[in-house]
């Protein structure tokens, strides 16, 4: 069984003190037991969200993004050593808006998901089509080129331990949010495609999450898909009422 995960990416919003509010407003709200619950606050709130949660286990933390390397000349950037410092559970990697506005290859998430990897966090690695891809009816095929790149090198025997996020671009803030069924669709397809590059008994392992205006009111139908393991959300994870909604998702 696959436990589900329902993570919260804040992307550049919050301050620490922000954070810390947003942890002890939500912390109570939270009554599912049966999921994992991630949040993804900007870097430099994550010591107060570690504050925040000490002495529960329900709520883990990440961050947005990691460095392959251990440590060196690459400004602006963490390496997986750090994280595990400051007691990161998991690191994002190539978030489209990482590949978007900050050159993130597939080669690039590759590197960064196996140093998490192989250094005790866990990657959660993001694909999506674009709007025009999926327009000109090519998704299933870029989706399966960008799968293979981004978890180029991760060894076969660790791979039930990487998390995907299946997050189309074009549902990424926007409200729209691709149907439940086509969501199932395309996480069945990486499902099978994992399979593939790994092998199928891995890939039934292997989480895969839905991301893309995940709400309170549309969390309940993308979770009841066979192979839909968990939303990353981005906007609904910014306030700690709808955050808890969808955490307790199937509790209602
Ligand atoms: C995201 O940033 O990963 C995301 C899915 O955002 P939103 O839920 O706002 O569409």
């Amino acid at each position: 069984m696959r436990k589900p995960i329902i993570a919260g990416n804040w992307k550049m919003y919050k301050t620490a003190k922000e954070a810390k509010a947003f942890i002890n407003e939500s912390l109570p709200l939270m009554k599912n037991k049966d999921v994992d619950v991630v949040v993804f606050p900007p870097a430099i709130a994550i010591p107060a969200v570690a504050e925040a949660l000490a002495g529960q286990e329900l709520v883990k933390y990440g961050a947005q993004n990691v460095h392959w390397a251990a440590e060196g000349a690459y400004t602006g950037e963490l390496s997986v050593g750090m994280l595990k410092d400051a007691g990161c559970a998991y690191a994002l990697c190539g978030h489209s808006e990482r590949r978007q506005y900050f050159g993130d290859t597939d080669d690039t998430v590759a590197r960064r998901a196996c140093a998490a990897l192989a250094g005790g966090i866990i990657p959660v690695i993001c694909v999506g089509e674009s709007l025009e891809q999926r327009e000109q009816g090519i998704a299933l095929s870029v989706l399966a080129e960008q799968l293979a790149g981004s978890v180029a090198g991760i060894p076969a025997g660790q791979a039930e331990n990487i998390v995907i996020a299946y997050e189309p671009v074009w549902a990424i803030g926007t409200g729209k949010t691709a149907t439940a069924a086509d969501a199932q669709e395309v996480i069945g397809f990486l499902r099978k495609e994992l399979g593939k590059l790994f092998s199928d008994a891995v890939a039934e392992k292997i989480r895969i999450l839905y991301g893309g205006s995940v709400k309170p009111g549309n969390i309940q139908e993308l979770m009841s898909q066979l192979d839909i393991d968990g939303a990353l959300v981005g906007g609904a994870s910014l306030e700690a009422v709808s955050f808890a909604d969808i955490v307790n998702y199937s509790n209602k």
